[in-house]
């Protein structure tokens, strides 16, 4: 029996990497899933069909995570569905790096919209179920760039800064009601997102990771089901990295 057995959960951008390692890794633990997908939507219904035949149920739905009243819609459609939700995974989110010399308004703005904003309209649109059940594990996709910085990432930095700060006050401010937050930060996982860097910036991450290897989703899909689960039930509003220690 999985450690997940019977709870339900909503991943936000799971038609690849590491949303999708997310949504099956829960869904192999017994957890019904919904998830959304912005673009891909062949990939999206494959993934909805692999996790049915893990025995649970799965919801897909196609959803802009920077727009408020297309997640508050999904999430209702969701609610509606299944009654409840136990877990509920933040993981949508783009890059759009450049210099700062380089950088267009018009690229800060986005990301700031899809990784930060994202986070806002989600979590506000559960709130209020999450405070009705007394119970709820929120787990923010964060990155060890919002800790540090990085060079071209101004933008991603700040978001997944902001999305820090964000974790930490609806920790604060929910706790009472048996609602955690929690947010993961995770250095170089090797997915669509790292495949667009260059040889030699894939050396440069390289060389800070003592582990000498780049992570896989399902590093951070692990983390994720234990936040999700009853075994880490007195931990919140904590920023836990995933990174080969990378930043240590
Ligand atoms: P990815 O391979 O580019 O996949 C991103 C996923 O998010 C896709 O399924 C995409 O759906 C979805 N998505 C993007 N924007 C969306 C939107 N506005 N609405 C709904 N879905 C949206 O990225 P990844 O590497 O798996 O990253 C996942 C999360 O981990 C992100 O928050 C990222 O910042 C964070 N992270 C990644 C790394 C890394 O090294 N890879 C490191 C630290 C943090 P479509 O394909 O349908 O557009």
């Amino acid at each position: 029996m999985g450690i997940l057995e019977g709870k339900f959960a909503f991943v936000s951008g799971a038609s690849r990497g590491i949303g999708r390692a997310i949504a099956l890794t829960l869904a192999e633990e017994g957890a019904h899933v919904a998830f959304t997908y912005r673009s891909s939507k062949d990939a999206a219904e494959a993934l909805r069909l692999e996790l049915e035949s893990k025995g649970v149920q799965a919801l897909c739905f196609a959803c802009d995570a920077a727009s408020f009243s297309q997640t508050e819609e999904v999430v209702g459609k969701i609610l509606e569905a299944f009654g409840r939700l136990d877990v509920v995974v933040n993981n949508a989110g783009i890059t759009r790096d450049n210099l700062l010399m380089r950088m267009s308004e018009e690229s800060f703005d986005e990301v700031i919209q899809n990784n930060l904003k994202s986070v806002f309209n989600v979590t506000k649109s559960v709130q209020r179920t999450l405070l009705k059940q007394r119970s709820g594990s929120i787990i923010n996709i964060s990155s060890v760039v919002g800790k540090g910085g990085n060079p071209g990432q101004a933008n991603y930095a700040a978001s997944k800064a902001g999305m820090n700060g964000f974790t930490q006050s609806v920790a604060k401010e929910l706790g009472s009601r048996n609602i955690r937050c929690n947010a993961i930060a995770p250095g170089f996982i090797e997915t669509e997102m790292t495949a667009e860097l260059d040889a030699s910036q894939k050396e440069q991450w390289l060389q800070h990771i003592p582990l000498k290897r780049g992570g896989t989703p399902q590093d951070v899909a692990r983390l994720v089901v234990f936040l999700a689960s009853d075994d880490s039930s007195y931990i919140t509003g904590q920023v836990i990295n995933v990174c080969g220690g990378m930043q240590i």
